[in-house]
């Protein structure tokens, strides 16, 4: 096949590009880098089967020749208001790249008549009332918070999704992403990881925003990329799960860093810094995906921390 992924640069396109082009298909690669690093493809550049265009996927899309499928990843995803890389503080690029970005994808797949996949998040289920979140739950969102931007964009992008495939019958498909973490996280994004990880690393306390009673689900990238390329080759259309369900407090999250680190410096909880409706609860139910995809995760909070601390060492000069 030769599959677009747009946010090839960021964290997980980068890794797709990587897994897809070992699949044996030709990629073509699109990213305006406004968060993700031409470091993360630098590799590829070269590869005869990999193409690569800088463009800002809210404008109008045009790539020469077939595509058979067309995978939309672009969007600004971390949500710490302290960051200058999150949706917090690029709220109108995130509403564009969630709508407008849908919406040039989902043409260029109509016309291309490729298979489509729409990257959707945990974060259309807001902040849960229903746990485990299944796919048929609605979600506890509003359209006025500091998080909306985000939700609000992702569920439009949903919707039309879906309305393409019912009105023009494209083969479209959605995953709901649960928090992912892995090599090429961007250090400075502000997200729990990166965050944390850095900060043990360099023998500081982890900042805790709130209590560390919230929780979280955390996946191995590997074996998220497996889950949607298993999704991308199904003809599955309504929204699918991946993510682990191991579910962990916060603060268990940073106690586990520490210890995998080595780290004495305890952690430093942060009351001010946990924004309105930040989830308190969410792991995502992957029943679906087992059913559907014969998938589920196969690599542990402490087995992906392991794989994922070279690359941390490495940006931080600590190899
Ligand atoms: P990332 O920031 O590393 O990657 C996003 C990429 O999209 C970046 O390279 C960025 O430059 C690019 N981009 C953003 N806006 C663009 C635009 N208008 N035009 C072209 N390129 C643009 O983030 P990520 O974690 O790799 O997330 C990728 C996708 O997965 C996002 O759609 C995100 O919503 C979704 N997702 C990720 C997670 C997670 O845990 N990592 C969870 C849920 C959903
Ligand atoms: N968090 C934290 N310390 C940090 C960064 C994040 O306690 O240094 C918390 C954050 O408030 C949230 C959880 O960790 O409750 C996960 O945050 P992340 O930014 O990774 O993504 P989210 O799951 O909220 O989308």
């Amino acid at each position: 096949m030769r599959i677009l992924i747009t946010g090839a640069a960021g964290f997980l396109g980068s890794h797709l590009c990587d897994k897809l082009l070992g699949d044996g298909h030709d990629v073509v690669g699109l990213d305006n880098f406004i968060t993700g690093s031409e470091a993360n493809i630098s590799h590829l550049m070269g590869n005869e089967h990999f193409t690569f265009y800088k463009h800002d996927v809210s404008n109008y899309i045009f790539v020469p020749g077939k595509l058979d499928a067309v995978m939309h990843f672009a969007s600004p995803a971390s949500p710490n208001p302290l960051s200058p890389y999150a949706y917090f503080n690029l709220p109108i690029q995130t509403m564009k790249a969630g709508a407008l970005g849908t919406h040039n994808t989902l043409g260029l797949a109509k016309a291309s008549g490729a298979r489509y996949l729409l990257a959707s998040t945990s974060e259309i289920y807001g902040d849960p009332t229903e746990h485990p979140q299944k796919e048929t739950y609605p979600g506890n969102v509003d359209t006025t918070g500091p998080r909306a931007v985000y939700d609000e964009a992702k569920r439009f992008a949903e919707s039309l999704t879906l309305a393409y495939h019912r009105q023009h019958g494209v083969n479209t498909s959605i995953v709901r992403i649960f928090n992912t973490y892995g090599p090429r996280m961007d250090l400075e994004d502000g997200r729990a990881l990166p965050n944390m990880l850095k900060q043990a690393l360099l023998g500081q306390p982890l900042t805790i925003y709130g209590d560390g009673s919230q929780t979280r689900s955390f996946c191995y990238v590997d074996d998220l990329v497996e889950g949607i390329v298993r999704l991308l080759y199904s003809q599955e259309h309504m929204p699918v799960n991946i993510g682990n369900p191991t579910e962990m407090s916060i603060l268990q999250f940073a106690q586990a860093i520490n210890e995998i680190t080595a780290n004495p410096a305890g952690v430093t909880f942060i009351e001010h810094a946990r924004s309105a409706r930040d989830p308190q609860r969410r792991r995502p139910d992957i029943t679906r995906a087992q059913e559907i995809l014969g998938w589920q995760p196969q690599i542990d909070l402490r087995a992906g921390l392991q794989k994922t601390l070279p690359y941390f060492k490495e940006k931080l000069n600590l190899a």
